[in-house]
């Protein structure tokens, strides 16, 4: 067994670690309003990450990265968050849309979209949910008819729900049905739906914790006329796509959690006996975690990919890190109530983490057991494919 990364892990962890010395952000920044808007420094910031090849290290170079492989790739994410931060504050534009794009789109599309959202000269949002598909969400019912025109543009009818960041974005990735009598998974294709179109209306609402924290969106589309060339990837094989854009963000999701946790075990400190016992279970989810973790990574580098175990560790991850911060919460008692308190050492750009009550922070820990696939799907799933159980 080997603890430890070879050189080429640690030189390439050497030469980001120089460039985060040499470049992170200092000065004072403005709050984004929303997970598509990037305030000029993060727009800065996210430009100089795409220009030296550090933004998304595994891509090639002219996505902003440098080919790194998938155990690069971690210590990246680790050096990142040890310092709190973030590669862009528009994370689905860069992590799922523009990443899909690069997998499925044309080299137009790739111009077009993928290399200026990556630049962060444009936002995404991504449309995936409705009302009635979320977890079922080859259920999606919005629908996009072919003109006859010779032009043979879509026109689009229907709505999204919990479009985060749609009335900042520039464009949204909308998952539509092209085929109402095919089987449902058969029947969807990927649009690109720039927000400027006529007929496109962004409607965002606030989150249960925070009446000014707009991010969530409903977006209706009514007789939205969308260019053919939108189309991304085959028509009718939106599910592809599907699984491919949210395999994006599955890969290193469970790193997040870790790193959240990690940062809970930092802020908080237990003062009596009970807390410092339970502080000490939380110590032992992020070990296990952390652990667990490696052995999928180290698989992966094998070439050994193990999606049904990313499940686990979504499901372990996000649970951990509500459970660590209700402890958290309730240590403080009638003060962890109290709204902006400091809740962690005051460190770049993690806005929520140290401005946010304890409350907020446990509330906002339900992002991570419902987005990405809730923590009954991931059961379902863990059951079904991991222990072999029948549906
Ligand atoms: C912070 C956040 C950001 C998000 N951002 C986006 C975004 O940008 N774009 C986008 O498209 N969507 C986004 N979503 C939506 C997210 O993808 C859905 O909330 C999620 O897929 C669950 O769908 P739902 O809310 O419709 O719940 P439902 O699917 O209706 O589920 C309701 C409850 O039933 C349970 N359930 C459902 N099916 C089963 C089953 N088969 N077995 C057992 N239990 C089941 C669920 O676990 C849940 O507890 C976001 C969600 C959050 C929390």
């Amino acid at each position: 067994m080997e603890l430890t990364f070879g050189t080429d892990v640690e030189e390439f962890r050497a030469e980001f670690v120089a460039f985060l010395d040499e470049n992170l952000p200092t000065d004072a920044w403005d709050e984004p309003g929303s997970t598509a808007d990037l305030p000029d420094w993060a727009r800065r910031w996210q430009r100089t990450l795409f220009d030296n090849g550090w933004l998304q290290p595994g891509n090639p170079p002219e996505f902003g990265g440098r080919n790194a492989n998938i155990l690069q790739q971690y210590v990246y994410q680790v050096e990142l968050a040890r310092r709190r931060m973030f590669h862009s504050f528009n994370p689905q534009g860069v992590g799922i849309i523009a990443a899909s794009l690069i997998t499925f789109g044309t080299l137009e599309q790739q111009q077009k979209w993928a290399i200026p959202i990556l630049r962060g000269e444009l936002t995404a949002a991504l449309g995936m949910s409705e009302p009635s598909a979320g977890s079922d969400l080859a259920s999606l019912r919005t629908r996009a008819v072919r003109s006859a025109d010779s032009r043979g543009d879509f026109v689009v009818n229907g709505q999204k729900v919990w479009t985060s960041g749609a009335h900042h974005a520039d464009v949204i990735l909308t998952f539509v049905r092209t085929d109402p009598d095919a089987p449902k998974h058969k029947g969807i294709s990927v649009l690109l739906i720039p927000t400027d179109s006529p007929g496109v209306m962004r409607r965002p609402f606030a989150m249960a914790s925070d009446r000014e924290d707009l991010d969530f969106n409903e977006v209706f589309f009514t007789d939205v006329r969308v260019p053919s060339e939108n189309l991304v990837g085959p028509l009718n094989g939106g599910w592809t796509v599907a699984n491919g854009s949210l395999g994006h963000e599955r890969n290193m999701l469970w790193l997040s959690y870790a790193d959240r946790l990690d940062d809970l075990l930092t802020d908080f400190t237990p003062d009596t006996e009970l807390e410092r016992d339970k502080y000490a279970t939380l110590v032992m989810d992020a070990y296990a975690l952390r652990a667990m973790g490696s052995t999928v990574l180290a698989q992966a580098a094998r070439g050994d990919e193990d999606v049904a175990l990313l499940s686990v560790l979504k499901l372990m991850g996000s649970e951990a890190g509500q459970a660590a911060t209700e402890v958290a919460l309730n240590a403080q008692g009638p003060e962890g109530l109290v709204d902006r308190a400091i809740t962690s050492p005051y460190n770049a750009l993690n806005f929520h983490g140290h401005m946010g009550s304890w409350f907020d922070r446990y509330v906002r820990t339900f992002a991570g057991t419902i987005a990405g696939g809730t923590s009954e799907i991931q059961r379902n799933i863990i059951a079904q494919r991991v222990l072999g159980l029948p549906r």
